[in-house]
């Protein structure tokens, strides 16, 4: 057990979570006049690189609504996590502490300084403010339960820091496994593990495509315009969304393949045939696009196909899909003298294009992990262990993973105000109750 008088709570991670977590255990003890000793460690030597590379440098720190279905994940739990810290409260939080917010046309809600260093470092600057203990370059190995309450903790490379042996509460803000260099390798989903949590198979989310090389995705590389993927598995479909799709030289990438891809990646991990289809004429059917080309061949016979799709879909993207359809080479046809096999070919190859994704880019390139702790692990009103009391699990290492748009980091802060409560709550409980402080109650 920790030998100082005032309990504490080593915060394992200082990523979004872990800070946020931080703060408000700090801030809610100072306001209870409980003392609370409040200690942040990191294997990383630099923390908040997630924070600084995110929404291209700028922070997209949450979105003007957020609602359960912009997430993955059991949808009970997560309605219950936004109602008690809402992007409403998130917006209020950051301007609180300095940080002058925006929204963009998307929802999405940037630092007005367009910086997300200024969000880094508005988080540090609470955190010195409070007090709080920041151990860096200290890389946790294993953590022990100890029968008598508590925990010890050991450390990569040697004892770690003095201070940050022992605890009465840990935290575990480790994060999930996507661009790794970051510190975020998955090395807490062991420890959740090794202290009783079962954990649902990890996935890269939010994650660019790849495409058979022999595909004519490099043709279009750069070109973007509105579309639908349609995701199934053994025919089923499992999902459908539409929004933004960016053709790459690699594959696919934009929100809309961002967005989708989770569902790709989730199903094959767990050995099933789920496939993907496109169309890029969103909201519109085979027999719909077939009914169109009929009716343009007759309202504009000797206008060219190429310049009818021109006027839905950007010019290359329209002269890439004729060729990838028609052969031989339907941009030099005219409407009125295109077969009913092409007509039905053409239609099928813009609104069902079977797209041959060879598999996510990578764990480098991926923003977000699916899977990790299953929430129903946890209690949703503190963020407590079920199986381990004492231990609290916020952010990206619990099974939540949310769209693009800012979610993933609401999810962060609002789980750390969570935790960071009852963190705060439990010290006062066991400091009025004058109650030996790891006799844990979660
Ligand atoms: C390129 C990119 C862009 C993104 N853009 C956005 C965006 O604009 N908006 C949005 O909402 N989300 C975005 N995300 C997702 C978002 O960054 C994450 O969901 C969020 O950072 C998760 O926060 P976290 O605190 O749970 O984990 P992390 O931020 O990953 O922090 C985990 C911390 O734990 C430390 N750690 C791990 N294991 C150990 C250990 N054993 N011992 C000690 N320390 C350890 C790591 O060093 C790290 O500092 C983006 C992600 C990426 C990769």
């Amino acid at each position: 057990m920790n030998s100082d008088p005032v309990p504490r709570v080593v915060i394992i991670g200082a990523g979004a979570a872990g800070l946020a977590t931080a703060i408000f255990a700090a801030q809610h003890a100072r306001q209870a006049r409980t003392p609370l000793s409040v200690i942040l460690v990191d294997g990383a030597d630099h923390i908040g690189r997630k924070i600084l590379i995110a929404g291209g440098g700028r922070c997209n720190v949450t979105n003007a609504q957020a609602t359960p279905a912009d997430f993955n994940g059991t949808q009970t739990v997560i309605r219950n996590v936004l109602r008690t810290f809402d992007e409403k409260a998130a917006w209020a939080w950051f301007e609180s502490i300095g940080v002058a917010l925006k929204i963009e046309d998307t929802g999405k809600v940037f630092p007005k300084s367009d910086k997300a260093m200024s969000v880094l470092t508005a988080l540090i600057d609470r955190m010195r403010a409070l007090g709080i203990t920041l151990r860096t370059g200290a890389r946790v190995r294993s953590i022990q339960r100890r029968d008598s309450g508590g925990f010890t903790l050991g450390y990569e490379g040697g004892a770690g820091p003095d201070d940050a042996r022992e605890a009465d509460f840990v935290v575990l803000a480790t994060g999930g496994k996507t661009v790794p260099s970051t510190g975020s390798d998955g090395a807490g989903f062991a420890l959740a593990q090794a202290l009783g949590h079962s954990l649902v198979r990890s996935s890269q989310a939010l994650v660019p495509l790849l495409l058979a090389d022999q595909f004519f995705h490099a043709k279009v590389s750069g070109v973007s315009h509105e579309a639908t993927i349609t995701t199934r598995v053994a025919g089923k479909v499992l999902d459908r969304r539409s929004g933004s799709l960016l053709w790459t030289h690699f594959g696919l990438s934009g929100p809309l393949a961002l967005d989708a891809s989770r569902h790709l990646t989730t199903a094959r991990d767990a050995g099933l045939d789920a496939t993907m289809e496109l169309s890029a004429l969103p909201d519109t059917t085979f027999e719909q696009a077939d009914a169109w080309l009929e009716s343009l061949a007759q309202q504009r016979p000797r206008a060219l196909v190429t310049s009818a799709i021109g006027e839905k879909l950007p010019q290359s993207v329209a002269d890439t899909l004729i060729n990838h359809a028609l052969t031989p080479d339907g941009r030099v046809l005219t409407l009125a003298r295109m077969s009913r096999d092409q007509r039905r070919a053409l239609a099928h190859a813009l609104t069902a294009l079977p797209l041959p994704v060879t598999g996510p880019r990578g764990w480098n390139y991926g923003e977000v992990t699916a899977g990790g702790v299953p929430l129903a692990e946890i209690d949703w009103r503190t963020m407590a262990s079920r199986p381990a009391p004492g231990l609290y699990l916020v952010g990206e290492i619990l099974d939540c993973d949310g769209r693009i748009g800012g979610f993933n980091f609401q999810w962060a802060w609002a789980t750390g105000f969570i935790a960071g409560r009852a963190l705060a709550q439990q010290a006062t409980q066991a400091a009025q109750a004058s109650l030996p402080r790891a006799a844990h109650t979660a």
